[in-house]
């Protein structure tokens, strides 16, 4: 059956949003953990899959944000909900015959998973030893649920947390989760980002359980400015402001990739969070195919996007 205008439309945002995600690992992964100035003197302004980079990527390598997006809605199509222990010993498999690119946080809560112990003690006990440690290791990779529970806030919402708390039981987090999950959801039924975010921004600050420290991030990302002020940083809150900023600011998905991953620092990872809020706004096929073609694993992450939109 061909699907109808609304429903193509449906998965044509679905699928831009996890093909995003690895559009914007492989774009930004060259210049991961590089400063403006090195990006301005080596590249001008990145515009193409080079690959290089510090880890001496091939053009189109993608590295963990694209393998937890995938092993998340991998999860979520298998279950037809966010479980978490299914979606911890997803990850501790990959931990264990993979890994590539992992950060500290991650590494230390799914080597304990990956050693037998539950997932929430592991968690917990990371967390307790660093309490503030507060990366974006689950915002990079929550956008699975936004596809399944796009009708139904309060699900999305518990499911969002419960998939951050995983690996990332901190609060900011767990609500950055939310509010890009929310934001994803309001993106695939076709508002545009402004309005968009507008809506999402005023249900989050309507509740009590809502951190002020991520709206006060993402009102920061709303208002129209230069990125020079960024701090493009691994910290959730950095992560989820340049995200925000390079989607509000600009009018394309490549335009929105190209600002966020020229940013610099954790370039692969706000590419990937940018490329998810973009690749939903403008769909697949916005995505420029001199990008696609380089980035093996994106059919299957649309393949993925339909088997949870059909479930949702
Ligand atoms: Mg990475």
């Amino acid at each position: 059956m061909v699907p109808g205008n609304k429903s193509g439309q449906l998965l044509r945002r679905a699928s831009g949003c996890l093909a995003g995600v690895a559009v914007g690992d492989a774009l930004g992964g060259p210049l991961e953990g590089y400063s403006t100035e090195q990006i301005a003197t080596q590249f001008v302004q990145l515009r193409e899959m080079t690959g290089g980079g510090y880890k001496e990527l091939a053009p189109g390598d993608t590295s963990d944000d694209t393998a937890h997006t995938r092993i998340l809605a991998e999860s979520v199509a298998a279950c037809g909900r966010l479980d978490p222990s299914d979606l911890a010993r997803r990850l501790a498999d990959w931990y264990r015959y993979d890994g590539f690119g992992i950060g500290c946080h991650t590494e230390s809560v799914l080597s304990r998973i990956a050693g037998g112990e539950d997932w929430e003690q592991a968690a917990l006990e990371v967390q307790a030893a660093k309490p503030d440690s507060a990366g974006n290791g689950s915002l990079m990779r929550c956008s699975a649920v936004a596809l399944l529970r796009h009708a139904e806030p309060e699900l999305l919402i518990d499911e969002s947390r419960l998939s951050s708390r995983v690996t990332h039981p901190h609060s900011y987090c767990q609500w950055s989760c939310v509010f890009v999950d929310l934001l994803l959801a309001r993106l695939l039924t076709g508002d545009n980002p402004s309005a968009s975010f507008d809506a999402v921004f005023a249900y989050c600050s309507n509740r009590e359980d809502f951190p002020l420290p991520v709206l006060e991030r993402a009102a920061r990302a709303r208002s129209p400015r230069s990125g020079d002020n960024l701090n493009p940083s691994g910290y959730v809150l950095d992560s989820l402001e340049c995200a925000l900023w390079a989607l509000l600011n600009h009018r394309s998905f490549e335009q929105t990739l190209i600002a966020a991953v020229n940013l610099g620092g954790d370039a692969d990872t706000i590419g990937s969070i940018a490329g998810a809020l973009a690749g939903t706004a403008y769909g697949l096929h916005a995505i420029p195919g001199r990008w696609l073609v380089h980035v093996s694993g994106w059919p299957q992450l649309q393949d993925l996007a339909a088997d949870i939109i059909k479930i949702s």
